[in-house]
C-alpha cells in the first residue's frame, strides 16, 4: 500500500478506476523505490510562500480540488525520468513535471488534468552541474533555486565577478522560471533569452540534447546555443513537448558599479509621456536592465495595507485617499525604477542625461537615489534586485487583503505610450467595475513591455474568487479585441488565452497539435498546458 492513512479521497486520471490507478502506482514505486511515489491524499491546506503544498494549487482561482494530482514521484537523475515517462506511456497515466512548484499566481504545483501523477524534479536533481568562470556561464538542474544559486556562487568565492538575474522573489527554480518565460531586474532580465543548451526528456522517454549538446564530444553545449539544423529550444517552453533535465544559463559579470534610480511621475495621464522617453533610451541601451514603471498605488501596497485606504462601494480605492498616500510616501502616480551599469562617472553622465529627457517633457518629474529615501525604501530592495541579490520584499503584497491570493493578468504591450495608456485605461475601468484594484506594472524590454496587473482576492471568499476569475476572462476577451495577448497566464484560464490567438483561423494551434501527436502519441505529458491536447482529450469537455 501506498497510503499511510487514508485522509483524502485521491483524483482518479481520465481512463483509470481507483484499482487500475493503485496498480499502476505500485509498478511505478517498483521502478524509482517504495519511498519515491505517494499518494497525495493529504488535506489541502494553502500554506505560504516558504511552505508552498504539492498538492494543489495554493491560489486556487477555482475549487481547490479541481486540479488536483492522484500522486507524487520524484525521480532521482535523467534516467530516472525516462523511466517514469515510459511508465506512464505504458500504463497511459497523465504526467506533470514540476521544477520547485511555486509558480504562484500561474497554477503552483498543479496539474491540469485532475489524477495526473506530478513529477517534483527539484527536490532531489538539484544541483549546480557546473560554473565556467571565464565564460560566465553554469549548468543547472531543475532544483536549482534563485536563492541557492546565489548561495552557490558565493560559497565558490565567485559571487561577486558572477550575478545571478532574480525575479520578484527567489524561491523559484531557475529552470521552471525560464521555461516559462518569466522576466527578472538585472540586463539579463529576459529568463529564456539568456538559457544556453539544454537536456530533454521526450514524451515517449528518449533523451536529446539541444544545440551543440546534440554532437558528442562538443565543448561548446554552453557557449553556442544553435549548434546544426532546426533549433529546437523554443518548442520546450510554456508546452507540453518534453521534460527537461538540464539547461546551461548565462550569468551576468559584474559590470563594475550599479545606480539605481526612481522617477516619480505627478499625473496619471503622465504615462504616456514617460513611455515615449523611455523607449530611446531602451533602443539605444542607455538604459542597460528591464527597468520598470508602476502605478503608485501598486507601489504603495508594499507599505500599505487596503484597510489604509478610503474605498468606494465596489472595494475601489478613491482616487482622492490613493493621492493623500501618494503624497505622504513622497512618489508618484507612476513611478519609474531603473538601474544604470558601469563605473560611477559612466552612470552619473548617463543619469543627469536621462534626468533632462524627462524633465524636457515632463516638468515635474521628481529624482530619486538611494540616499534621498528612508530605509524601508523599496529603492533599496530594487538595489539588491538589480545586483543579482535574493530579497523577499515582495511578500510584503500579500498583505494588501486577509487571505490574499494572486492571479496575474499580463498582456504584452508595445513599448509605446499609445498603447501603454489603452491598455491601463481598460483595463482599469473593467477591473474597478468588478471591484478590484487594478494593480499594474509594465516590465520594459527593448521593444516591448510585459503589462503584469496583479490581482489580489481572498481566497476563503467564494463569491470573490467567481468574481475575480469573471474579471480576468472579461479583460482577456477586452484585450484580444484589440489585438493585445497575455505572455502567461494561470492554468484555468490557458485554453481561453490560447483561443486568442487565432491568425488564419487558428493555424498555430493546428501546428501545436501537430506536434503533440507526433512526439506525445499517447497524450501523457502534461495535457491541457497552454490550451495543447492530445487528442485523445480534444472535443472531450476538458476545456475551460
Ligand atoms: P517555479 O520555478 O515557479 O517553482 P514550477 O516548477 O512550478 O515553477 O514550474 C513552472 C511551470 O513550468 C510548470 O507548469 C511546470 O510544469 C513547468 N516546468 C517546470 N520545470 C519543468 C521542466 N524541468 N520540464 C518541463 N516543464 C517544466
Amino acid at each position: 500500500r501506498l497510503a499511510t492513512e487514508n485522509r483524502r479521497k485521491v483524483a482518479v486520471p481520465p481512463g483509470h478506476t481507483a484499482k487500475s490507478l493503485e496498480e499502476a502506482l505500485l509498478d511505478l514505486a517498483n521502478i524509482l523505490g517504495q519511498e519515491w511515489v505517494k499518494l497525495n491524499d493529504v488535506p489541502l491546506i494553502d500554506g505560504d510562500y516558504h511552505a508552498v503544498p504539492l498538492s494543489h494549487d495554493s491560489y486556487h482561482i477555482l475549487d481547490p480540488g479541481d486540479f488536483v494530482a492522484s500522486a507524487v514521484c520524484w525521480p532521482a537523475n535523467t534516467e530516472e525520468v525516462s523511466k517514469t515517462v515510459v511508465w506512464a506511456n505504458k500504463w497511459k497515466v497523465p504526467i506533470w513535471p514540476l521544477s520547485i512548484g511555486r509558480n504562484l499566481g500561474y497554477g503552483g504545483s498543479a496539474p491540469r488534468v485532475r489524477g495526473s501523477v506530478v513529477l517534483d524534479l527539484g527536490r532531489r536533481m538539484n544541483k549546480v552541474l557546473n560554473v565556467d568562470v571565464e565564460n560566465a556561464v553554469c549548468l543547472i538542474e531543475p532544483g536549482v533555486q534563485y536563492v541557492t544559486l546565489y548561495e552557490y556562487l558565493q560559497s565558490i568565492g565567485v559571487g561577486n565577478d558572477l550575478w545571478i538575474d532574480v525575479p520578484d522573489l527567489p524561491g523559484g527554480s531557475v529552470m521552471g522560471n525560464a521555461l516559462d518565460r518569466g522576466v527578472g531586474y538585472t540586463p539579463y532580465g529576459d529568463h529564456w533569452a539568456h538559457h544556453i543548451g539544454m537536456e530533454v526528456v521526450t514524451p515517449t522517454g528518449e533523451i536529446i540534447r539541444t544545440g551543440m549538446g546534440s554532437m558528442e564530444g562538443s565543448e561548446c553545449w554552453q557557449l553556442f546555443r544553435y549548434g546544426f539544423g532546426p533549433h529546437q529550444d523554443g518548442i520546450f517552453t510554456q508546452s507540453n513537448f518534453g521534460i527537461v533535465t538540464k539547461m546551461g544559463m548565462e550569468l551576468l559579470p559584474n559590470p563594475g558599479g550599479v545606480r539605481v534610480f526612481m522617477a516619480a511621475f505627478p499625473k496619471y495621464a503622465d504615462l504616456h509621456e514617460a513611455i515615449e522617453v523611455i523607449r530611446p533610451l531602451m533602443i539605444r541601451k542607455v538604459i542597460g536592465n528591464v527597468p520598470m514603471v508602476r502605478l503608485g498605488l501598486q507601489d504603495a501596497s508594499l507599505y500599505k495595507t487596503r484597510d489604509d485606504f478610503e474605498l468606494d462601494e465596489r472595494g475601489v480605492v478613491k482616487p482622492e485617499s490613493a493621492q493623500k498616500v501618494i503624497e505622504e510616501l513622497n512618489t508618484g502616480a507612476w513611478v519609474f525604477y531603473a538601474a544604470l551599469y558601469g563605473p560611477d562617472e559612466v552612470t552619473l553622465a548617463k543619469y543627469q542625461y536621462i534626468q533632462e529627457q524627462f524633465h524636457r517633457r515632463i516638468p515635474n518629474t521628481k529624482f530619486y537615489q538611494r540616499e534621498d529615501v528612508p530605509e524601508n525604501h523599496y529603492l533599496h530592495n530594487y538595489a539588491r534586485f538589480t545586483t543579482g541579490i535574493p530579497t523577499w520584499r515582495e511578500l510584503d503584497r500579500m498583505k494588501w487583503i486577509p487571505n490574499a491570493a494572486h492571479l496575474f493578468f499580463a498582456p504584452l504591450s508595445a513599448n509605446n505610450g499609445k498603447d501603454a495608456g489603452r491598455q491601463a485605461n481598460m483595463f482599469r475601468a473593467r477591473m474597478e467595475e468588478y471591484g478590484f484594484n487594478y494593480l499594474g506594472t509594465f516590465f520594459i524590454g527593448t521593444r516591448a513591455m510585459h503589462h503584469v496587473i496583479s490581482f489580489m482576492y481572498n481566497r476563503k471568499d467564494v463569491a470573490e474568487k467567481k468574481k475575480a476569475l469573471a474579471c480576468i476572462r472579461a479583460l482577456i476577451a477586452d484585450a484580444a479585441s484589440i489585438g493585445v495577448g497575455e505572455y502567461r497566464t494561470h492554468l484555468a484560464l490557458q485554453d481561453q488565452v490560447a483561443k486568442t490567438y487565432n491568425w488564419n483561423n487558428g493555424a498555430i494551434m493546428k501546428f501545436n497539435e501537430q506536434l503533440k501527436d507526433a512526439l506525445d502519441p499517447n497524450g501523457i505529458l502534461q495535457p491541457g498546458r497552454s490550451g495543447i491536447w492530445p487528442k485523445d482529450y480534444r472535443g472531450k469537455g476538458f476545456e475551460l
